[in-house]
């Protein structure tokens, strides 16, 4: 039997027009999973064309609301339906552990359940101009087509919280996951064919993105840029998009501090932290790699992190008693290791990890341990850099004013943690920190109704919440004068 064909343009599944494969590897073991297709810039530039096509000559952009919701209702019933099976190709795909990738299923079932409501009610609205002959109304129109662009840490998660708010919005759209992880993109994109998504709403394209990225960002025909990845990608992304002045929403990386108070609840903290830090082994954008602690616990505390992090079972993501699995590449390990040489260099203290595993269970796959680093400053690039590895850095501070400006001494600002008994002091704080995101006494955490985003350079854009719908529309500004008269201005 011939390999399913793995492009979706216009409602229609077919290779890439040249042929081009690439293999799709196990970063468990190294092993190929899976051959798919490897779009060109002729299939992309195709896939454009189909989604303007079917923004301006079809009826999606009017249909009632109803309607686009029950498409996404639909949706989160056949992702339920196949729940076991996507999180598996998730796990394949990707290294995490079949824990965290039903965590993923279930949190865009629940994602597609909330923008269905929302689109259903209308954040349309009347101005009161004085005037009772004019009715002035503020209306909300979808934007048109729009690129979506996902990074390989999430990739089901993360194309669900722009593919959801776009839809119920009544775009259309052409959807690029990363080359390294296309696989539970593919997968959705078959559910929401089998949801009965009108031809030419949603095109797939998978492919690198060297190759496809300007056929997707540098045109005209496309209204919005919709972007999670790294930051120089971000760059090249709005860069291309300026002369169209194409609208771009960015979702950028993070180096996201976690302070914690010596009088802060020892055990949830030291636990917070662990998962904070090497959940995915380290590998989520608002991972919290740098532990900011108070001076007078930060000895103990480094001490029973060490022992905490040298416990944590690594192992396939398949395999149940593995509590994090491997990096997502080889490639990827090699940048992680890097950072490792460069935070010794830059004379930080290695308290555990560092090293690749000896054990040769884990040879043939890209595996890297749970690694903290003493005695950082805010001078070393280990503490600025995002590192996307499991690695933990320590500094420490004496006052809460310090313990702040430390927080906020990042070029990003995506995600923050605070750890305190005292709730004055965790709302000063929360207050203070210039991130997206403040948990006070939690992390990590987020829900389909609270927006997500950065400030700084960890992007421009919200997503989730009604600003992630807000994203998808155009404002609109409808005059009408009930009792037309003569202005009379160049009368006399
Ligand atoms: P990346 O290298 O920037 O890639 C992101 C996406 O952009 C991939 O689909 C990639 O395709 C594509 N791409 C690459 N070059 C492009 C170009 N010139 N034009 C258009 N698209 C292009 O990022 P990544 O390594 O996949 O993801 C890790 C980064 O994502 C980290 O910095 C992480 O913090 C960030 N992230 C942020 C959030 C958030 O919510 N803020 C969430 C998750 C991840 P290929 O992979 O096929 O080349």
């Amino acid at each position: 039997m011939g390999r399913e064909p793995g492009l979706y343009i216009g409602g229609t599944w077919r290779h890439a027009a040249n042929g081009a494969t690439r293999d799709i590897i196990n970063p468990a073991d190294g092993t190929i999973l899976t051959i798919v297709d490897e779009a060109q810039p002729t299939d992309a530039t195709e896939a454009v064309a189909a989604a303007r096509t079917a923004f301006d000559s079809s009826s999606w952009p009017q249909t009632p609301v109803n309607q686009r919701a029950a498409l996404l209702d639909r949706i989160a019933e056949l992702l339920v339906r196949d729940r076991e099976e996507i999180a598996r190709i998730e796990t394949l795909d990707t290294g995490k552990t079949l824990r965290e990738s039903y965590i993923d299923v279930d949190d865009v079932v629940a994602v597609f359940r909330y923008y269905a409501r929302l689109a259903t009610i209308s954040s349309d609205r009347l101005v009161d101009t004085g005037d009772p002959t004019i009715v002035s109304r503020v209306i909300s129109e979808p934007i048109g087509v729009c690129v979506l662009i996902a990074p390989w840490n999430y990739p089901l998660l993360q194309i669900c919280w722009k593919i959801a708010p776009a839809l119920a919005a009544g775009c259309t759209m052409v959807v690029k996951p990363s080359e390294v992880t296309p696989l539970s993109t593919v997968a959705l994109v078959r559910l929401i064919d089998e949801a009965g998504v009108p031809a030419g709403v949603l095109n797939l394209i998978q492919g690198s993105g060297a190759a496809v990225g300007a056929a997707l960002t540098d045109t005209a025909d496309v209204d919005l840029i919709s972007f999670t990845g790294g930051a120089a990608t971000g760059v090249a992304v709005s860069r291309a998009a300026a002369p169209h002045i194409t609208r771009v929403a960015l979702e950028l990386g993070g180096k996201n501090p976690h302070l914690v108070f010596a009088d802060a609840d020892w055990n949830s903290a030291i636990d917070a932290v662990i998962t904070g830090v090497f959940l995915h082994s380290g590998q989520v954008c608002s991972a919290g790699t740098r532990l900011i602690v108070e001076r007078s616990i930060a000895d103990a505390f480094v001490a029973e992190l060490k022992t905490r992090a040298e416990a944590i079972r690594f192992g396939d993501g398949l395999d149940p008693r593995s509590q994090t699995g491997p990096l997502v590449s080889t490639a990827h390990r090699e940048k992680v290791e890097s950072y490792v040489r460069l935070a010794i260099s830059e004379g930080a203290v290695l308290v555990t990890g560092g090293q690749r595993p000896t054990d040769p269970q884990f040879g043939a796959g890209s595996y890297f341990p749970p690694t903290i680093f003493d005695h950082c400053d805010r001078s070393m690039r280990i503490v600025q850099e995002e590192t996307f590895g499991p690695i933990l850095t320590v500094e420490r501070f004496t006052t809460e004013r310090q313990a702040i400006d430390m927080g906020n001494d990042t070029s990003y600002g995506l995600a923050a943690g605070v750890r305190t008994a005292d709730p004055a002091r965790a709302e000063r704080v929360a207050r203070a920190l210039r991130h997206g995101t403040v948990w006070i006494n939690d992390f990590g955490i987020y829900t389909p109704a609270a927006e997500w985003g950065g400030f700084g350079r960890s992007g421009n854009g919200r997503e989730l919440g009604p600003a992630g719908l807000a994203e998808y529309q155009e404002t609109k500004h409808v005059w009408t004068n009930t009792s037309p008269q003569e202005v009379g201005w160049f009368a006399d």
